[in-house]
């Protein structure tokens, strides 16, 4: 079989979703489940759906166009701020997308109109993390704005926390939000549809016995895919961690000094720390490299330690465990490796389980 491949278990990635969904739901909590990390893969986004999420997220549009042509007919909402130069193609293939900028609303609008499609506006908050949101104070304008737009729907607010700057969900930043919902809608005479709170870092506000408020809506990425809460990468209870493995073939298995020789100046990839001397130890190469993962975000087997990276070796010490050429080596992968795999068109998906 082809390596680098990454092994891709839809009946885990199912019970991850099924699991967050069934625990928010008593807060009155709904899950949009985000498929960016996976490039919009369809067969992801139907286990997400078929876990229960309540509709399909996505940072770029050319996943959902992806899903879209596949054949996959939840509600779509592109999780990024639009591009001023691609909003045809959001509101062709997106239902709703999340916006902080008048002027692409307004763009957003036109282009509705010229495709005879409603689209769906969902208003981003800046609550402290410094990513994208309006000012609280700048939203009711806006608002206003959106309402009077043909072919716009306003469907409510929703803030992004913990990207940028690590700033938690809290009851302070969570209850704002919900305030200012409350205000908004005394303000317009209106329900809002959609109160989003933010992202797989809202779960420890969400599992910690705060009343939720009125917000009603997270969107789930990592939290789903890889079973960790991202706020201190620990594990969620119930949730599967290994959804995603990526296997690699080794390529030289040899006893070799620990120590290299020679006068040393740079790596391909800057400085080295100077390895420690161990004598003579066992090292293979795995035909994988920063072309196709983020090494840092590899969890090895146990005993296996990783020594080093280029655009295309991976350098291991086995231990214990016995690595000859053409054998296999199955690592864990955090989200910046899951990343780039799914990203790197020399690794190869492999999907498993029901699809
Ligand atoms: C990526 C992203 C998410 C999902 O984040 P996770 O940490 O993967 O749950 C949610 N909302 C926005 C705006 C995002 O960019």
């Amino acid at each position: 079989m082809t390596a680098p491949r990454l092994h891709i278990d839809l009946g885990k990635v199912e019970h991850n979703a099924r699991v967050l969904v069934s625990r928010l739901e008593p807060r009155g909590i709904s899950v949009t489940g985000v498929t960016k990390a996976t490039l919009g893969s369809p067969a992801v986004a139907g286990s997400l759906l078929a876990g229960g999420v309540r509709g399909l997220g996505d940072s770029r549009i050319e996943n959902i166009e992806a899903m879209r042509r596949a054949g996959v007919a939840a509600r779509t909402t592109l999780i990024r701020s639009p591009m001023l130069s691609q909003v045809d193609q959001v509101v062709t293939f997106a239902d709703v997308s999340l916006n902080t900028e008048i002027r692409v609303i307004r763009a957003l609008s036109r282009a509705a109109v010229l495709r005879h499609r409603p689209h769906g506006i969902v208003l981003m908050v800046e609550l402290g993390d410094l990513r994208e949101g309006l000012l609280p104070g700048d939203v009711e304008s806006v608002a206003r704005e959106v309402q009077a737009l043909p072919n716009l729907a306003w469907h409510g607010i929703g803030t992004n926390l913990a990207c940028q700057s690590g700033v938690a969900p809290d009851a302070a930043n969570m209850g704002e939000l919900s305030a200012l919902a409350e205000s908004l809608e005394a303000t317009f005479g209106v329900v809002l549809e959609t109160i989003s709170g933010g992202n797989s870092a809202n779960l420890e506000w969400a599992f910690g016995g705060t009343d939720a408020g009125r917000i009603n809506d997270l969107r789930l990425g990592e939290s789903i895919l890889l079973g960790l809460e991202p706020l201190h990468r620990t594990p969620i209870e119930g949730l599967h961690l290994d959804a995603f493995t990526l296997v690699a073939e080794v390529i030289e298995a040899k006893d070799k000094p620990s120590q290299p020789w020679g006068t040393l100046g740079q790596t391909a990839f800057g400085p080295k720390d100077r390895a420690e001397d161990r004598g003579v130890i066992n090292q293979a190469i795995l035909a994988l490299g920063r072309q196709d993962v983020d090494p840092a975000g590899l969890t090895p087997p146990p005993g296996v330690q990783v020594l080093g990276a280029s655009s295309d070796h991976l350098i291991v010490a086995p231990g214990a465990v016995l690595l000859a050429v053409g054998g296999d080596v199955t690592f864990g992968l955090d989200y910046a490796a899951l990343v780039r795999c799914m990203t790197s068109p020399f690794v190869t998906k492999v999907m498993m389980g029901p699809t």
